[in-house]
């Protein structure tokens, strides 16, 4: 026993134990770099990068590691590239490691809800910026098994390393039993010395496991080393590291960065939501259509299905200020109409515009192109989104949520952006939940969190698919409460939705889709209680109305 400790402890083992720690971090770290940008390449529309992965993929999985070690050892000499055995290791243990990330990181970043980057490029967040702020952080909760799983095995698997002369633990064990031929003793110290490095391995996965799991966090929960190490990532709830709002620290940042780049003249959040002065619905000089959209048709194809036209042919304007429902059975194409308002979804023809202007779309040749920069345009136009199913970052807490496009995306100093998110929050009632995770909130809380992080890039425009679809009927209420006091305070709103009632006393117009195309509209008393086309007859008495 003692012999077996003696040996464990013994420098020369020790040494290659280390060695075999170096060459699994180093190869860990660049393969999982390389195994993002694989993985990102596979998920790439274009066939030619996501093939070039897939190959690159295919060959390293399915040949073995101890080829592809002596294959580098071998082949970079000849190419006049010299390295010694330990960077050969690393680089062999990298390129192998890739291709398995590749696979596991596709995975994670699949199973986080597609909902989740709709929402981020509603706020304008570029496709990198939600990739490392939205998808990544909840991807790893389901790469973080598999990565440890990856650790632990290329520990082991360095002693492959051996046949390239490094010299390692395993080969340096066979050096000594050469010696001694005291089997038994060697191997099991070098055994030990495995077990205490992938033990280790797998204390780090529970402590960062941990840390990813949403299910494990609580209000008030204490900033750990790993939070710290991973920032925003791991935001652990009292992590924000973000001063105290205070006023003094407010108007520190605001000095600091007298132009913050975007929130140009912040619309007063009494004026967001407080009715201060009535809206005067025929004021002639607010007549301009604020909404255009002329001709709009769009069509999507489905493998194995024929074309469906989703819109043909929409016409149809918002005043600035105007509230607008809009009705229409399951399928007739109210969403997508919001999603192509806002430039989540390309046009096939027609045009839209708000505030006179294309949203991400420049005009070449008399034909309409998005622009390379649909994220910024996106961002410039200020369009507001609110989802059905509400689409809050479930890694983040409300305050969280509501401050993240004004900070990564129209770079707001944090303690400004924070004072206005907790101002918004209280507007919706939730003061006292900023510090909560969605899924702590119920469905009619969590969509109030969703409008405030809507109304926090100073929206001219708010878009609402179904807010209260998704919502038990004893909270549709409070949601509908806060639309109607943002209506009050002369918000522009195109809102889809069946509730009769807030459309009656709400809505300056009612406008009914049917097929992809607006049979009907006008005032609510007209729409309701005079339907002249027999579809919006059937439809609303389907929902009730007659
Ligand atoms: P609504 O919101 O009025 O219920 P949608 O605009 O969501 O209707 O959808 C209209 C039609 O377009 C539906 O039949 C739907 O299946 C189809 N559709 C919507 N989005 C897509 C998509 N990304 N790919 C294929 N079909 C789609
Ligand atoms: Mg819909």
């Amino acid at each position: 026993m003692t012999e077996i400790f003696g040996y464990a402890f013994n420098s020369f083992l020790l040494q290659g134990a280390w060695i075999a720690i170096k060459i699994t971090f180093f190869a860990m770290v660049l393969g999982l770099v390389l195994g993002l940008v694989l993985a990102l390449m596979r998920l790439s529309r274009f066939k030619a990068v996501s093939g070039i992965a897939w190959f690159y993929i295919w060959l390293m999985r399915g040949t073995p590691i101890l080829l592809q070690l002596v294959f580098v050892f071998d082949a970079l000499p000849r190419m006049g590239i010299k390295f010694d055995p330990f960077t050969t290791a690393v680089i062999g243990f990298t390129l192998n490691e890739a291709a398995f990330a590749a696979e596991y990181m596709r995975g994670g970043i699949q199973a986080v809800n597609r909902n989740q980057s709709v929402a981020a490029a509603s706020l304008g967040m570029g496709s990198f910026l939600t990739l490392r702020r939205i998808i990544l952080p909840q991807a790893m909760r389901a790469i973080l098994p598999q990565m440890s799983n990856a650790t632990i095995s290329m520990l082991k698997g360095t002693s492959l390393a051996s046949v390239i002369f490094v010299n390692e633990l395993t080969f340096r064990a066979q050096q000594i039993i050469a010696t001694n031929f005291d089997f038994f003793t060697v191997f099991i110290a070098a055994a030990i010395l495995y077990l205490v490095m992938t033990t280790l391995v797998a204390v780090v996965q529970i402590f960062l496991e941990r840390r990813f799991n949403l299910d494990l966090r609580s209000v008030g929960g204490q900033t750990s080393g790993f939070a710290r190490l991973f920032g925003g990532w791991v935001s652990a709830p009292a992590a924000s590291s973000e001063a105290p709002a205070t006023a003094e620290a407010v108007q520190a940042e605001k000095e600091r960065a007298p132009n913050a780049p975007a929130v140009a003249t912040p619309i007063p959040l009494a004026k967001m939501l407080k009715p201060i002065e009535p809206r005067t619905k025929s004021d002639p000089t607010d007549q301009q259509p604020f909404v255009v959209c002329r001709d709009v048709c769009k069509s999507y194809v489905q493998r194995g299905h024929p074309r469906r036209e989703v819109l043909r042919g929409v016409n149809f304007d918002v005043k600035r200020g105007e509230v607008v429902t809009l009705m229409g059975a399951s399928g007739s194409g109210k969403s997508t109409l919001l999603r192509l308002i806002n430039h989540l979804d390309v046009l096939d023809s027609g045009e839209i515009t708000v505030e006179g202007k294309l949203v991400g779309y420049e005009r070449k040749n008399g034909e309409l192109r998005p622009v390379s920069n649909l994220a910024g345009a996106r961002a410039a136009a200020r369009i507001g989104m609110v989802f059905q199913h509400f689409n809050l970052f479930d890694h983040m807490t409300a305050l969280q949520n509501v401050m993240e496009a004004p900070v990564k995306v129209y770079g707001v100093a944090p303690a400004v952006a924070r004072q206005r998110a907790m101002e918004l929050l209280s507007s919706v009632g939730l003061e006292n939940h900023a510090h909560h995770f969605p899924h702590r909130l119920s469905g009619g809380q969590q969509q109030r969190v969703a409008i405030a992080r809507a109304l926090a890039i100073n929206p001219s425009l708010m878009l609402f698919d179904e807010p209260t679809s998704a919502l038990d009927p004893e909270l549709v209420g409070e949601v509908l409460s806060v639309l109607r006091k943002l209506a009050e305070g002369g918000m522009t709103m195109i809102v889809v939705t069946h509730e009769m009632r807030f459309a009656r006393e709400v809505a300056d117009r009612v406008v009914f889709m049917d097929e992809g195309v607006i049979v009907e509209q006008g005032t609510p008393d007209e729409v309701f209680e005079r339907p002249q086309k027999r579809r919006t007859q059937q439809f609303l008495r389907m929902v009730g109305n007659h």
